[in-house]
């Protein structure tokens, strides 16, 4: 199984063991630093852990983590430049699968500068992007991430994630893949797979985001066993439980 979006840099190794021992074999980290960020070095060194650092922590128990780096939007500072110049050093590298997670948290104009910067470097570069939905606002801050992605990027290059029952319906006929988080306070296992039932399996990604808020390391394990215990057809789990992460990211 893959979780497709988490960050490792707030969890104790004993997630990542339960995480392997779940059936877990690759979780992708991506960044988000859960405090004041003053300046563009303290978020460089962030970034720069989440790479050279918990890759190895996972990895001591088995669970092999794929790197997304970008800047969060809750993380969005103006003076930018020596992480953009990093960023582009770890495309070329390919250090990593994807830019993220970027997108809108409180949708304030700097939030959307270096959203937007952040697309259009991905279309560039043809770089994959994980891209968030806030908590508050999430349909209204939907449409505005949609239009600003439509007008910046190939939307095949993007996961929108974060996505529930009540914001689907502004993005399912778009080209985007949809990324499910299951975590408590945001969705429970049986509204993804009401998701899943609905619009088939062929877009979506399942992952944890098990971050330093309130997480569950099991919800993917949890959500494909729901999945084969309701009796959906394997090749149809399997989509959602890894084949659709590997194509997207090219794993
Ligand atoms: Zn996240």
């Amino acid at each position: 199984m893959i979780d497709t979006h988490m960050h490792a840099d707030a969890r104790s190794s004993e997630d990542f063991e339960k995480m392997f021992i779940g059936g877990i074999d690759t979780a992708i980290s991506c960044s988000y630093y859960p405090y004041k960020v003053n300046n563009a070095e303290i978020l460089l060194n962030h970034l720069n852990r989440i790479l050279n650092f918990e890759p190895k922590r996972a990895m001591e128990y088995g669970l092999e983590l794929k790197i997304a780096l970008g800047i969060h939007p809750a993380n969005s500072i103006k003076d930018n430049e020596i992480i953009f110049d990093s960023l582009k050093e770890w495309i070329d590298n390919k250090d990593i699968i994807a830019i993220g997670e970027i997108g809108l948290d409180e949708n304030t104009e700097l939030e959307k500068e270096v959203f937007k910067k952040q697309l259009e470097l991905a279309e560039e570069t043809k770089s994959k992007v994980i891209v968030h939905t806030p908590r508050k606002n999430k349909l209204e801050v939907l449409k505005d991430i949609k239009e600003i992605a439509l007008e910046n990027i190939n939307p095949k290059l993007v996961v929108i994630d974060h996505i529930n029952l009540n914001t689907i319906e502004e993005i399912i006929d778009d080209d985007f893949t949809i990324g499910l988080t299951v975590q408590p306070q945001k969705m429970e296992v049986e509204e993804a797979i009401e998701i899943l039932d609905k619009y088939d399996f062929d877009k979506f990604l399942l992952n944890s985001d098990i971050s330093n808020k309130p997480s569950d390391p099991l919800s993917v394990p949890k959500t494909v066993r729901t999945l084969k215990r309701l009796g959906y057809k394997q090749d149809k789990i399997d989509k959602v439980a890894f084949k659709n992460a590997e194509s997207f990211f090219n794993l």
